[in-house]
C-alpha cells in the first residue's frame, strides 16, 4: 500500500531510501559530470549520502525539521565542491518552516522545496535557464504547490517528473554558471549533473511512499 503522509520514522526511512539510492548512482552521475564538468559529482553525491546514511542510522531526528538539518548540515559538510553547498542548502533551507510540522505530507514536500528553492537561489544567484539543478527543483516545487493537498503517494511522482522534465530540458541549455560554462554551446546535449541529482531523490522518494502499489 502506498503512504498518503509518513511519520518522523517513516520520513526517515524514506530520507534512507534516498540515501542507499544515491549511492547506487554514483557512476550515472559521474558520467554526466564527465560529460559537461570535471567528473566528480558522482562520487560527491555517493560520499554525501553515505554520510548521512551513518548519520541517520546512529542517530534518528526527533522531528521533521531535525531530519531535514541534519540532512543538510552532512551534506554540506561532506560534499565538498559546488554540489555540498547547493544541496546542503536545498535541506538546511527547506527545514525553514517545519519547526512545528509532525508529518510528511503533501503540504510539508512543498514547503521543504519551495523554501529550500529560494535558499539555493539565494545561495548560488542561479536562475531557471542557467542549467543547474535549480531547473529541475523550480518546475518541481511548482508541481508540489498545486498538489500540497493531494496524498503523498500521488503528489511525489508528479513531483519527480516534474523534475524530470526539468532535467531533460537542461540539455538543450547553454551553462551560466558552474564548471559547464566554460563550454558554451558544446554543453548542448548534455543534462545538468545536478539537475539529474535533484530529479533521482525525488524519483527515490517517490519509490518509498507508492512500494506496494
Ligand atoms: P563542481 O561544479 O564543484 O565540480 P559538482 O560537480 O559536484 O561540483 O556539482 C555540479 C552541479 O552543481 C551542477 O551540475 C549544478 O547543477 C550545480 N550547481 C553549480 N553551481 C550552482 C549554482 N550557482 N546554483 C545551483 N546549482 C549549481
Ligand atoms: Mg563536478
Amino acid at each position: 500500500m502506498g503512504k498518503v503522509e509518513l511519520t518522523i520514522d517513516e520520513a526517515t526511512g524514506m530520507f534512507l531510501h534516498v540515501a542507499t539510492g544515491m549511492q547506487a548512482s554514483q557512476d550515472v552521475l559521474t558520467q554526466a559530470d564527465k560529460a559537461i564538468g570535471d567528473g566528480d559529482h558522482g562520487i560527491g553525491m555517493a560520499r554525501g549520502f553515505a554520510a548521512v546514511q551513518a548519520k541517520l542510522e546512529a542517530s534518528p531526528p526527533p522531528t521533521m525539521a531535525d531530519l531535514l538539518k541534519t540532512t543538510g548540515m552532512t551534506l554540506l559538510t561532506s560534499i565538498g565542491g559546488a554540489s555540498g553547498v547547493i544541496f546542503g542548502t536545498l535541506y538546511r533551507g527547506g527545514a525553514r518552516n517545519l519547526t512545528a510540522i509532525t508529518v510528511f505530507n503533501s503540504e510539508t514536500l512543498s514547503r521543504m522545496l519551495t523554501d529550500g528553492l529560494a535558499a539555493v537561489q539565494d545561495r548560488g544567484k542561479a536562475s531557471r535557464g542557467d542549467k543547474t539543478m535549480v531547473d529541475a527543483l523550480a518546475p518541481a516545487a511548482t508541481q508540489a504547490g498545486e498538489m500540497a493537498a493531494a496524498p503523498l503517494n500521488e503528489a511525489l511522482p508528479a513531483v519527480a517528473e516534474a523534475a524530470r522534465l526539468g532535467m531533460e530540458a537542461t540539455k538543450a541549455m547553454i551553462a551560466a554558471t558552474g564548471k559547464a560554462r566554460a563550454l558554451g554551446p558544446r554543453a548542448i546535449g548534455y543534462a545538468d549533473p545536478g539537475a539529474l541529482s535533484m530529479y533521482l531523490i525525488l524519483d527515490f522518494m517517490a519509490q518509498y511512499v507508492t512500494m506496494g502499489e
